[in-house]
């Protein structure tokens, strides 16, 4: 997966595990400036987290596996989507 972002201010290219520690606010390993997530960015994750958990809460009817799918969806969204999605200025 390419995680090719950069930091506005040094031009710092963000690496994977850098990026996985952040959420709404990441501070750049090398110049120790602060960048916040764009309002954009932080809607279009939301949208992706919410989606597909309001139908996995609708279509599944037994309790274990909606726990399951659930679980796994959070662990996926935090882990792989939200690096990918959240942009910093
Ligand atoms: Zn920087």
């Amino acid at each position: 997966m390419a995680f090719n972002k950069k930091c506005c201010h040094c031009n710092y290219a963000f690496s994977y595990k850098t990026l996985l520690n952040q959420t709404a606010i990441m501070k750049c390993p090398a110049c120790k400036a602060e960048l916040q997530a764009t309002l954009l960015s932080k809607i279009i994750f939301s949208l992706i987290f919410i989606i597909p958990f309001v139908l996995i809460l609708m279509g599944i009817e037994r309790d274990l596996g909606k726990i399951v799918v659930t679980l796994i969806w959070v662990i996926i969204s935090f882990l792989v989507i939200q690096p990918l999605v959240l942009k910093y200025e």
